[in-house]
């Protein structure tokens, strides 16, 4: 009876042990294939630039992702007075919570619009164009996408919020007061409190991508942003994640960071097709964005 009641006991064991290890191999297997697909995807609308038929096709992209996993979004409607037209613009910022009960919530955004120019063309014919937005829009999109099916997959218990961040790109060069319209909307609504901190992603995608700490991140953050460094070279991501501090960049962390929400941005900076027409899918790949969903995801699994 003793005897029976150990083997119980330890076979019970043997399958938490097991459930354990694997739930861990799951999250060094964060599947950068898949969120290429989801780069891929929203590319193949076209640019997602506000007002269009692409824009809205990317929203439902999105909210479609999150109903197929049985979390409902919710949708943050506003519109803007476009200064550069007569129109409207027309935006949305895409939440969705996992254990939305929860506090000590932890934030990660990206923006999904793309940006209706593309001013570093060097061809001059083309600076009008909208910008495909691979990097710069939809490669943080894809890895929030894929880390939502993780989070589903893993079924995490931890407070968690993905946020679709809409009209990042819309200003023309230099009016900052139209970048960043849908993290100003996601800032001005929110309760900064729920959040222990928040993580931007942008243009994180690129082949031979290298992020260096955003000046501003470091300014404002530097304690969290260097747990984060500490996080990624742990991970084997040392020379990926570089210790120097890059220019400071305008970007959705600056309006979040005025609503006293703690928050850094991952952004690869260096990256030559920056608001051209050649921003394209070729320019990514999936073992960049694997390498960067691992890294949040770790954030989610191993509190920092
Ligand atoms: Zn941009």
């Amino acid at each position: 009876m003793t005897m029976r009641v150990f083997i119980i006991t330890f076979a019970l064991f043997a399958i938490s042990c097991g459930s354990d290890s694997s739930s861990r191999r799951s999250v060094s297997e964060f599947d950068g294939s898949a969120a290429y697909q989801y780069l891929i995807a929203q590319c193949d609308l076209g640019p997602r630039v506000p007002n269009t038929l692409a824009h809205q096709q990317a929203l439902a992209l999105i909210a479609r992702t999150f109903d197929s996993l049985g979390i409902a979004v919710e949708k943050q409607d506003f519109q803007v007075k476009d200064p550069y037209s007569s129109d409207t613009l027309h935006l949305t910022n895409v939440i969705g919570r996992f254990n939305p009960n929860k506090s000590n919530r932890l934030l990660f955004c990206a923006h999904w619009d793309s940006r209706p120019r593309s001013e570093m063309d060097a061809d001059s014919q083309k600076q009008t164009q909208p910008l495909p937005g691979a990097n710069d829009g939809a490669s943080g999109t894809a890895v929030l996408l894929q880390l939502a099916k993780e989070l589903a997959a893993l079924h995490v218990e931890r407070g968690v919020d993905l946020v679709f961040l809409d009209g990042e790109d819309w200003g023309e060069s230099g009016d900052l007061d139209y970048y960043c319209l849908g993290a100003k909307e996601f800032a001005r609504r929110a309760d900064a409190k729920v959040y222990d901190y928040s993580v931007v992603l942008d243009m994180v995608g690129d082949k031979s991508q290298r992020f260096f700490k955003e000046e501003y991140s470091v300014r404002y953050e530097g304690k969290l942003v260097d747990k984060v460094w500490a996080r990624a070279a742990h991970l084997g991501m040392s020379t990926t994640f570089d210790a120097r501090i890059s220019q400071p960049i305008y970007d959705d962390h600056l309006p979040l960071l005025a609503a006293s929400i703690r928050t850094m941005d991952i952004i690869d900076f260096d990256y030559p097709w920056w608001h051209t027409t050649q921003d394209t899918p070729d320019k990514c790949s999936p073992e960049s964005l694997g390498r960067i969903g691992k890294l949040v995801l770790s954030l989610v699994v191993d509190p920092l």
